[in-house]
């Protein structure tokens, strides 16, 4: 069996460690005779896996005891329409920072709910860096302030979250969360697509603070009430059973290591490899200002888009997978998120300098 390493931006890799676990326990899970996809979610069996999963969840991000914690579906996508669904309806009026297409998308959904303003953007040099806020310019009386804290696509990431005051901060983690230690306080609301750092695609999870409950506008579908999911403990119809199971071996996985802190740690000298080798490269260069550099997504171009796509091409042939820019910045991006190992960056840096000497 030889595996690749996948690179990709989500779906992207698991823990080996899980997949392995996942596979042992795939017939017969703890002696109930059954698969985790196959069991009741009103089984005590699987309760023990959904409220388990909410329990390592709290403790690993020390999420505090005000907020809730919900296993959705739809993904992040739905969450552009379910935050202004839930949230919008004080003054109808929400702040958000465009730094992304993933910002864009958010803001955009959310406009057709309230008047959603544009408090800042980068899209001037193409997202490649995070713009300064004006706290004057912020609209005291907004609902909710929006960021997407890591930019998936560009590789650029908030260092340090916007102080809001009262207004509640609303962050989209999803290419994100469980990377580093965050303060959940911080924060009205979080949410994340898991496919990227926490579970296999189906599963998204929700954090928010319970004083935010229960504003939601009567034409909102039930599925989009986040009332009504906290009401019935993210079971009000079946939730994503098999995603949420993984994601707890994710978090067994990631207490072994050491928890966030740990986390941090690996992923910043993992970042650092890799950025240090591309900054002192002839060929390959990042065009994001050093700050705010993403540690979980490293873009990267050649200048030339015939050996950006020859790159592309030969590192797939040498199990490097996944490593092509999105369409629209193209270039390359490697995704390094927590189950990438330390060993893939050395091997994609070895390739780069082979590919660098044959090329540049
Ligand atoms: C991947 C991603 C999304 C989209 O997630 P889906 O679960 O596919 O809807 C949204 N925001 C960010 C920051 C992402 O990385």
């Amino acid at each position: 069996m030889k595996r690749v390493y996948n690179f990709s931006a989500g779906p992207s890799m698991l823990p080996e460690p899980v997949l392995r676990r996942a596979a042992a326990e795939m017939l017969d899970y703890e002696g109930s005779g059954q698969s985790v996809m196959e069991m009741s979610h009103r089984s005590k069996v699987y309760e023990s896996i959904i409220f388990g999963c909410e329990e390592q969840l709290r403790r690993v991000m020390g999420i505090p005891d005000n907020y809730k914690v919900l296993f959705l579906q739809g993904g992040a996508s739905s969450q552009f329409a379910m935050v202004p669904l839930n949230l919008l309806n004080g003054s109808g009026r929400a702040d958000y920072v465009i730094t992304g297409q993933f910002a864009k998308k958010a803001w955009q959904e959310a406009s057709r709910f309230g008047q959603c303003n544009v408090v800042a953007s980068s899209a001037d040099k193409l997202f490649t860096y995070i713009p300064t806020l004006d706290p004057a310019t912020f609209d005291k009386d907004a609902d909710y302030f929006h960021i997407c804290a890591n930019n998936t696509i560009y590789g650029s990431r908030w260092v340090d979250f916007p102080e809001t005051g009262n207004v509640p901060l609303v962050a989209d983690m999803s290419s994100c969360i469980l990377s580093e230690p965050v303060d959940v306080s911080k924060f009205g609301l979080i949410y994340a697509g898991a496919q990227k750092n926490m579970a296999p695609a189906g599963l998204t999870v929700v954090i928010i603070r319970e004083d935010l409950l229960g504003h939601t506008r009567d034409t909102a579908p039930t599925m989009f009430n986040y009332k009504t999911m906290v009401e019935n403990q993210s079971m009000y119809n079946t939730p994503p059973c098999y995603p949420i199971y993984i994601c707890k071996l994710v978090l067994d996985w990631l207490e072994s290591l050491g928890g966030l802190e740990k986390m941090a740690e690996i992923n910043n000298k993992k970042a650092a490899v890799l950025y240090d080798f591309i900054d002192s490269s002839r060929l390959f260069h990042n065009n994001v200002e050093k700050r705010v550099r993403s540690i979980m997504n490293v873009t990267f171009v050649t200048g030339n888009e015939e050996i950006d796509k020859k790159f592309v091409k030969e590192a797939a042939a040498a199990g490097f997978v996944n490593i092509k820019g999105h369409r629209s910045v193209g270039g390359m991006r490697a995704s390094i998120y927590n189950a990438m190992p330390a060993e893939g960056i050395d091997a994609l840096v070895a390739f780069m300098k082979k590919f660098e000497a044959e090329n540049a």
